[in-house]
Parts: C-alpha cells; sequence; structure tokens
C-alpha cells in the first residue's frame, strides 16, 4: 500500500508541527498553498490559528471554492481549533461576516473558554483510544450543539466547561477543540491517517 498523501493547510498557523507528525506516522505529508496541491491530496489538517485570518487568506488564494468543494465531496478532513471552526457549518461569536468552508452539521462556539482564559491543559478521554490524551486549549473553541449525524468523540472532564464538546467526528470529517499536534501524543493523528488510508483504498 502507497503512503496516503495528506496536505496540511498552510496558509497560517501551525503547519508545520501537523506536517512532522504526519511524516513521522509514515504518511506523505506536503503543505497546501495552491488548488493544484490541494488537487493532490487523498487528505487534509487545517492547523490551528486564526480562523479568520484563514478564511480571507483562503479566498486570497483562490482555494476557498476548492476546498469546499472538496471537503463536501468526502476528502477527509481533520480541523483543530480554528480548523475546527473552518469545518463548522455555524459559529457563534464569529467576527462580523465570518466564513466557514463547512461540512460538520455542528454550532461551534469561537473562544468559547473566555477571552481571559488564553490557555489551559487538561486529559481527556477520547472515544476509541484506550486512555486519556493531554488536550492543550488555546483560545479554543466548543461545539455548542450537533447534529444528529455528529459522533462525539470527547467532552471536557472538570471545571466549569464539564461536559462541554471538544471533539467530533462526523464521516470523513474530524474535529478537535484542542491541538493534538503538540506534545508528543500521535494517537489523533494515527487515527486520522487510518481513516484517509480507508478512504483511498476503497
Ligand atoms: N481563537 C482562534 C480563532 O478563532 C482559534 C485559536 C487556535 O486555533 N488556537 O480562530
Amino acid at each position: 500500500m502507497t503512503a496516503p498523501r495528506i496536505g496540511v493547510l498552510a496558509l497560517q498557523g501551525d503547519v508545520r508541527e501537523h506536517l512532522a507528525v504526519l511524516e513521522s506516522l509514515g504518511a506523505a505529508a506536503l503543505a497546501v498553498r495552491r488548488p493544484g496541491e490541494l488537487a493532490t491530496c487523498d487528505g487534509l489538517v487545517i492547523p490551528g490559528g486564526e480562523s479568520t485570518t484563514m478564511a480571507k487568506l483562503a479566498r486570497i488564494f483562490e482555494l476557498f471554492e476548492p476546498l469546499q468543494e472538496r471537503i463536501a465531496a468526502g476528502m477527509p478532513t481533520f480541523g483543530t481549533c480554528a480548523g475546527m471552526i473552518l469545518l463548522a457549518d455555524r459559529v457563534e461569536d464569529g467576527a462580523p461576516g465570518q466564513e466557514t468552508f463547512g461540512g460538520l452539521d455542528v454550532t461551534v462556539r469561537r473562544n468559547a473558554f473566555g477571552r481571559q482564559v488564553h490557555s489551559f491543559e487538561g486529559e481527556v478521554g477520547f472515544a476509541g483510544l484506550d486512555s486519556p490524551v493531554h488536550a492543550v486549549f488555546i483560545r479554543a473553541p466548543w461545539v455548542e450543539a450537533a447534529g444528529p449525524e455528529v459522533e462525539v468523540l470527547a467532552r471536557v472532564e472538570s471545571g466549569e466547561a464539564v461536559g462541554r464538546i471538544v471533539a467530533v467526528r462526523q464521516g470523513p470529517l474530524l474535529a478537535t477543540s484542542f491541538h493534538p499536534e503538540v506534545g508528543g501524543d500521535v494517537r489523533i493523528h494515527r487515527l486520522f491517517r487510518d481513516l484517509v488510508a480507508s478512504h483511498t483504498t476503497t
């Protein structure tokens, strides 16, 4: 089997960290800035960063519509933090006129944990993994509401936000509020790599 070809949207944000994790898992990883690069991908990671900036840059780089089309056509896509916002069909507390690629039948709340809570870390149980993941949240969104096709994979387990949804899957779309590319735990990326591989061979 050839290695799945997994792009990382490289307009802004923590691109390099995702590329390094994907490469360590044996994927053929590439930075995606052009429609021609997107066209070669079996799957895509949309990294953390700033969702409004990434959406604007996607327009400027003429990637916005190609991305929407590939996602709607079932390309496995993994959004982390700002990437989760960009995959969401609906955004609360977004910037005026904020656009998303959409695809995930969820409402996300941007900067949901409060403006003063810039970042925090915690353990969360994750469906399909046999021990908790160490989750790093940086001005993170949460999923305020999820449609019937959406599988909840993780929720905040303590503190004021206990019970809030922070990881979801809907078919080939995966999203986390937190940043699994930092901290050395590659298990969620491995789940995504396997998701891409299973889509590529069927
Ligand atoms: N708060 C950012 C946004 O709205 C996301 C932060 C992140 O990706 N770490 O896009």
